[in-house]
């Protein structure tokens, strides 16, 4: 089975992002836990933890199927020790919030050297900081997304996140999340069924689908390998929708959670029920 949603609002509470998430028919979510532009945050409340869970019960969630993401000024392989630790210390942080309210992943942007380490060094760095964090906190997977590739950002390539896991010493602790932006952005070419085929064959052939953790499902306003993040709603921009048919029609996207960053908010009602059209 599909699950499709979007990355909602939290806005006024976590709770908020489930009854958003009703509203636009989804049965599936992505949110932040806090606000993604700041280092601190206060704790959240017990009563907000038990909205929180009462409203994923009522309305169905399975917390297989919510993707809490990061906050952007995390950078777990911050070539800095002290930038790195206060990275990581934030990171902890965002899995003890997806633990309380019993989440099971967190989705993050693997990191950036800055150009002052080399790419294996940083990703070494990324790894460490996976290890630090689920031996921390418990039960929360760290889900690693690729990326378009601007400025020092690493993970564009499939050999990148290869290079992470590799190093992760609880493989039951560490996933992957596509963004198909980003994928696009990299190089990846996903503009129509044959190239998906081979692209997702690769993905098979260096990373492996059990890594697989959910899907941002976007399109992107910049060419194939621009290496610049910008996304598009799901059917206009520079892929096409073959991506989307591809995905709804390929039982290894079942089970995971599958989420718009598309630009539109007011539309994703619409993009869910266009992605339910395509399913076989
Ligand atoms: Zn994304
Ligand atoms: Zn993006």
């Amino acid at each position: 089975m599909k699950y499709i949603g979007a990355h909602v609002s939290a806005s006024g509470g976590v709770e908020n992002a489930v009854l958003r998430a009703v509203e636009i028919g989804a049965n599936a979510f992505a949110l932040f836990t806090k606000n993604q532009r700041q280092w601190k945050a206060p704790a959240l409340k017990a009563d907000t933890i038990e909205k929180f869970k009462r409203f994923c019960k009522a309305y169905q969630f399975s917390p297989d199927h919510i993707l809490p993401h990061d906050s952007y000024l995390i950078n777990l392989g911050n070539p800095e020790a002290e930038n790195l630790a206060k990275s990581r210390e934030a990171f902890i942080d965002e899995m003890e919030r997806a633990n309380q309210l019993g989440l099971k992943l967190l989705n993050f942007h693997p990191g950036a050297h800055l150009n002052k380490i080399s790419e294996s060094e940083c990703l070494a760095r990324i790894a460490e900081s996976i290890n630090i964090a689920v031996e921390k906190v418990p039960n929360v997977v760290a889900v690693i997304e690729n990326t378009a590739g601007q400025g020092s950002n690493l993970g564009y390539r499939f050999e990148h996140l290869a290079e992470i896991i590799d190093q992760v010493e609880d493989k039951s602790r560490v996933g992957v999340c596509l963004d198909t932006c980003h994928l696009f952005s990299a190089g990846y070419d996903i503009s129509s069924l044959q190239a998906c085929e081979r692209t997702f064959t690769e993905f098979e052939r260096i990373v492996g689908f059990q890594y697989l953790r959910g899907m941002h499902l976007n399109g992107s306003k910049t060419p194939l390998g621009s290496r610049v993040d910008r996304h598009h709603t799901l059917r206009e921009g520079t892929i096409g929708t073959d991506f989307c048919k591809f995905i709804m029609q390929d039982d290894r996207f079942d089970d995971i959670p599958l989420i718009l960053e598309t630009i539109q908010p007011e539309i994703w009602a619409d993009e869910i029920k266009f992605l339910r059209t395509l399913a076989k």
